[in-house]
């Protein structure tokens, strides 16, 4: 590839703080709160101008698991309490049923997360990128972002990164491993997608549908229907799919349809896209002009041929593309796919941990979605190899292929977002740095915010 030589230049040090939390998703605010409620200076950094990534401006909404404990079943009985969420409730799979948390309203929980952070006092720099980070020799010692004010510097003593992708692990030298490994795009990561919603469904019409219909395998439908609005999740459609592919010769790659109702508006994911190198920008935004293609043609699918969408519309498109899989930052220990079976214990688990096991299969076969048994989540995980002063959290985690499966659900996410943030916070209290971190004192802190750090607690 060709190259410029950018010339040096003295850039403004924008503040200095205790804690950057680098990424505003799913995962970084509940770090920064975390973090900033034992007093520590927390600045939380976001590209996008709301909080909440993947889980609000992606339109994904529903935690593929209970939320357990802490601070993220702090967020959900909140989020409740403002008429944003539902009850939880049981998804049948093949392998069972598995207890879901209800999908939020998305721009409800936008102000929840901003409000969250703001009354623990965090910084929040909205519409800032950070582009690397900043080291002396392996230590991380701040980080460089860009915004309207220019390119600056914020200092700080420890970093977390919650990018999803990684990228200030990368950045800071930390290795990594793409996907499952190997240097094919075509077969190394779970494919992209982006969701949508539509309003103006029968949502009763299409719940007596679905439970006399054999093509909805998996499904939860409330027995009332005023709980429909937040309660109703549909996957399946295969058959459907197929036979309306059949007969039009339209190209709908995906065959599995998921839908979720929140708050009167009907959330689909329905698009895919596999192969796509995301660190690329020319394939990255290919891959959008291709959901864009997709979402019309699937949201005329459900017009057509799916009760209850008869006078439905698209409503929403989600903002951003949504990202499965990326970088998996190689940690003091890597989750494997036995782990999140539910088989080990670890001496130093930060959290228990219920989500589903969902796997979307590199070359599209199928969605292998299961509930599991509970398993640990290992603090070691979120320690990369080679860096100081930088943890990782949530989808960028040290996990191998299968397990992230399981550890990339929201549940997952966000329970080690906030234990990065309570041991960032507990390694300046104790003048040490994260990797040396009293663990015993993070769960200890941990316990007394009701986390269960157990998967016999959640037995
Ligand atoms: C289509 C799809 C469907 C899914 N369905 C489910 C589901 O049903 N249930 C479930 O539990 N999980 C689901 N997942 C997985 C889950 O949503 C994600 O793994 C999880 O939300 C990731 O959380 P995160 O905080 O790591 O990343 P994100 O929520 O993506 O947050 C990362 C944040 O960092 C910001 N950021 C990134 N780089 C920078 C930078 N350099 N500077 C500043 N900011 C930056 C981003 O803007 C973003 O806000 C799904 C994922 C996808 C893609």
């Amino acid at each position: 590839m060709a190259t410029i030589r950018e010339p040096a230049r003295d850039i403004p040090v924008l503040m200095n703080v205790d804690i950057v939390v680098v990424g505003g998703g799913t995962t970084g605010p509940i770090a920064a709160a975390a973090a900033a409620r034992r007093g520590k200076t927390v600045a939380l950094i976001e590209r996008f101008g709301s909080l909440g990534g993947n889980l609000t401006l992606g339109l994904n909404t529903k935690p593929s698991g209970a939320l357990v404990g802490g601070l993220p079943l702090e967020l959900w009985t909140l989020a409740r309490s403002n008429g944003a969420a539902g009850d939880d409730y049981f998804a049948g799979t093949k392998t069972g049923k598995v207890k879901i948390a209800s999908p939020c309203d998305p721009e409800i929980m936008k102000m929840l997360l901003t409000r969250l952070c703001a009354d623990a006092g965090v910084q929040i720099l909205f519409e800032t990128v950070v582009s690397r980070p900043v080291l002396e020799g392996k230590t991380v010692t701040g980080v460089i972002v860009e915004s309207k004010a220019g390119r600056s510097f914020i200092g700080a003593k420890v970093v977390i990164d919650c990018s999803a992708d990684g990228d200030i692990a990368a950045g800071a030298g930390a290795p990594f491993v793409m996907g499952s490994g190997g240097n094919n795009a075509e077969t190394q990561m779970q494919p992209v997608g982006m969701y949508f919603t539509m309003s103006d469904v029968d949502v009763v019409e299409l719940a007596h549908w679905a439970r006399q219909s054999d093509d909805i395998p998996a499904q939860a439908i409330p027995d009332n229907d005023e709980d429909l609005d937040y309660g109703l999740w549909l996957t399946g459609f295969n058959q459907t799919v197929r036979a309306y592919r059949a007969e039009t010769k339209i190209d709908l790659p995906r065959e599995n349809i998921t839908l979720k109702t929140a708050n009167g508006l009907m959330y689909v994911n329905a698009t895919r896209v596999l192969g796509v190198d995301v660190f690329s920008p020319t394939e990255f935004s290919a891959a959008i002009v291709e959901c864009y293609r997709q979402i019309e043609e699937y949201a005329r699918f459900l017009v057509k041929k799916v009760p209850g969408f008869a006078k439905a519309k698209i409503a929403q498109i989600a903002p951003v593309l949504g990202v499965r899989e990326t970088r998996h930052i190689q940690g003091e220990y890597t989750l494997t796919a036995d782990d999140v079976q539910g088989h080990g214990s670890f001496p130093d688990t930060i959290g228990a941990d219920v989500s589903a096991f969902d796997v979307h299969d590199v070359k599209g076969a199928d969605v292998d979605f299961q509930g599991l048994r509970p398993y640990e989540l290992p603090y070691r995980c979120m320690v990369p190899l080679g860096v100081e002063q930088l943890l990782v959290a949530g989808r960028c985690i040290s996990a191998d292929h299968v397990a992230h499966g399981r550890s990339r659900n929201m549940p997952a996410c966000m329970a080690t977002g906030q234990a990065a943030g309570i041991a960032a916070a507990i390694a300046l209290e104790h003048n040490t740095t994260v990797r040396d971190v009293p663990i015993d004192r993070v769960q200890s802190a941990l316990r007394e915010i009701g986390m269960p750090l157990r998967a016999d607690d959640l037995r």
